[in-house]
């Protein structure tokens, strides 16, 4: 599964320093698609409920399960790209929300606290825990922003295939839902809303957007519990090397693999 991460994260990598004004979406997921290919990997999207694409790209207002199509990316937009990979019959599931130029200072505020709720989610992914201590840390830190927690999509286990057991809401209560046990991958993935928590769908049956078509975040990390502590499989360590951010966010959790 550590490899299955491996191919995606490196693909988030790949694409972020493609990641601006004038490129298309259906770009990007032809880029992609031809990199998970090149590493040995069979995009973990294309066909999966019998969605089109590679790719999930959901620019703006959009929450998550965009169709990647032909309108070019423009200066402030915000575009959240989920990726998913399959390899020796594990998968890999990642997501990062990638600034488009210059951003508004609220929206940037918005992708930096999505981002770090993550983290305060995973932190609670431990030994003696259960679901709801990492969807009541997730809720609890970007409420406290005010921002909206989106209900109606969730994390999930994942391994042979996508979507399994235990669903990860990012909302919850403490001490409820199943128990964490020792070897588990989840998929742990904040979406979250500058403005109402309320979503709807377009007609195309996929897209999920705002219902007040505010702009959303969504930042997804793949975490193994390892002795009892959570472990990242996948990392954002590539995009922070094409952009040339210089983060330290990932240390407390990062594989040796990685070292
Ligand atoms: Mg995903
Ligand atoms: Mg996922």
């Amino acid at each position: 599964m550590r490899e299955s991460a491996l191919v995606v994260s490196k693909t988030l990598g790949m694409l972020a320093p493609e990641i601006k004004p004038g490129v298309t979406t259906l770009q990007l997921d032809k880029m992609a698609e031809e990199f998970i290919r090149e590493q040995g990997a069979v995009p973990g999207f294309l066909g999966l409920y019998d969605f089109p694409n590679s790719l999930c790209v959901s620019p703006n207002a959009q929450v998550v399960h965009g169709i990647p199509n032909d309108t070019p990316l423009k200066e402030g937009d915000i575009i959240s790209i989920d990726c998913g990979a399959i390899k020796n019959g594990y998968y890999g599931d990642h997501a990062y929300t990638f600034e488009v130029g210059e951003v508004a200072p609220e929206v940037k505020k918005l992708l930096e606290v999505t981002k770090e709720s993550l983290y305060v989610g995973i932190r609670e992914f431990k030994a003696g825990n259960r679901v709801g201590d990492v969807g009541y840390a997730i809720q609890k830190f970007t409420e406290d922003h005010g921002y909206g927690v989106v209900r109606e999509l969730v994390g999930h286990g994942i391994g042979r295939t996508m979507h399994e057991d235990p669903e990860m809401p990012n909302y919850g209560r403490r001490g409820r839902g199943k128990k964490f046990v020792e070897g588990m991958v989840v998929a742990i993935e904040p979406m979250i809303n500058l403005g109402t928590k309320r979503i709807k769908q377009l007609p195309d049956g996929w897209t999920i957007l705002t219902a007040d078509n505010k702009p959303s975040a969504h930042f997804e990390h793949d975490v193994a519990l390892v002795d009892g502590k959570p472990e990242l499989l996948s990392t954002f360590k590539y995009i922070y090397e094409s952009l040339k951010i210089n983060l330290k966010e990932e240390d407390e959790f990062r594989a040796k693999v990685y070292d």
